[in-house]
This record gives C-alpha cells, structure tokens and sequence, in this order.
C-alpha cells in the first residue's frame, strides 16, 4: 500500500503538465543543460501579471524570476516617464 502511493506521487511525463500533476515528482527529467532528478511539479502564478504555470520546480523558478525581472523593468519605464525622460 505504502509502495502504491508513493508511485502515485511519481509523474512519468516530461512535458505537458496539468493540474493533476501539481505535487508529484519528476524522477528523472533530461534536458540540453543537465539532467534533473525527484523535481517537484509546482503550480505558481505572478502576482504581477495573473501568468500562471505549471511545470518543474526549476522551470517554476525562471518563470517568477523572469516575469519579476520584465515587470522590474516595465516598472523603470514609467518611473524614467514620471521623471520627464518621456519622448
Ligand atoms: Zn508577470
């Protein structure tokens, strides 16, 4: 029994994730810059923008980092137009 739900935390895909995978585990994921082994698969969304994803703890974390970054910068833009750098 134990043996069965920790098979059922296991997810076999490697792309495509759903909110049905949210909470299992990746056992082993390859891609072209290593090879992730027991990552999670989180469901987290910008507070920004309301983008959502779904995916691998590592992808999760270069999606928040990358929209913090964008929206960082979106923020720059306007503080510049507030400060008269406007065209
Ligand atoms: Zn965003």
């Amino acid at each position: 029994m134990t043996q069965e739900q920790a098979e059922n935390d296991v997810c076999e895909k490697t792309e495509g994730w759903t909110h049905e995978d949210v909470g299992k585990r990746i056992v082993k994921r390859e891609t072209p810059n290593g090879t992730y082994f027991n990552e999670l698969i989180v469901n987290v969304f910008c507070q920004m923008c309301a983008a959502e994803f779904i995916g691998p703890s590592r992808e999760a974390g270069g999606f928040l980092g990358g929209h913090e970054c964008l929206h960082a910068w979106e923020f720059s833009q306007v503080m510049g137009r507030n400060d008269g750098l406007t065209e």
